[in-house]
């Protein structure tokens, strides 16, 4: 029986321990508190340093006018990602639509090509590979 009392490292209250020299709380609740309470510290505590040291970084960076390459560099490949990502997407039922009136557009202007006298556009019709000339009217 062991007659030594211990003190209990969260409350500081003395209690006769159950085991020797393992324990060092009165009881699991104060165990358990201690626990979390040490815990939620580290935390909060590693939380801020990182708050802290964000914006000197960047203040640092902008001051000395180091690592500009290395800012641009990281805009285009945010830039990059913005745009691969665009393409990954999946088609929507509006794309599929516009690829679907692209198809249907039968004739095609010629760019490269003057107006006929009366006016008239140069197109290429895709349905009968003829050169043609169409009037807007
Ligand atoms: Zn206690």
């Amino acid at each position: 029986m062991e007659n030594y009392l211990y003190r209990c490292l969260y409350c500081g209250k003395d209690y006769k321990p159950n085991r020797r020299k393992k324990q060092k709380f009165c009881s699991n609740s104060c165990r358990t508190r201690a626990f979390v309470t040490k815990n939620s510290t580290g935390l909060s505590i590693a939380k801020k340093d990182a708050e802290k040291k964000e914006p000197l970084k960047v203040e640092k960076m902008s001051l000395a006018g180091v690592g500009n390459a290395a800012v641009g560099t990281l805009a285009v490949n945010v830039l990059t990602n913005l745009l691969t990502n665009e393409e990954n997407k999946p088609a929507t039922k509006k794309d599929l639509k516009n690829l679907a009136s692209t198809l249907k557009q039968r004739y095609y202007p010629i760019l490269n090509m003057a107006l006929r006298q009366d006016g008239a556009k140069p197109y290429y019709d895709t349905v009968t590979n003829h050169f043609i000339y169409l009037k807007n009217s």
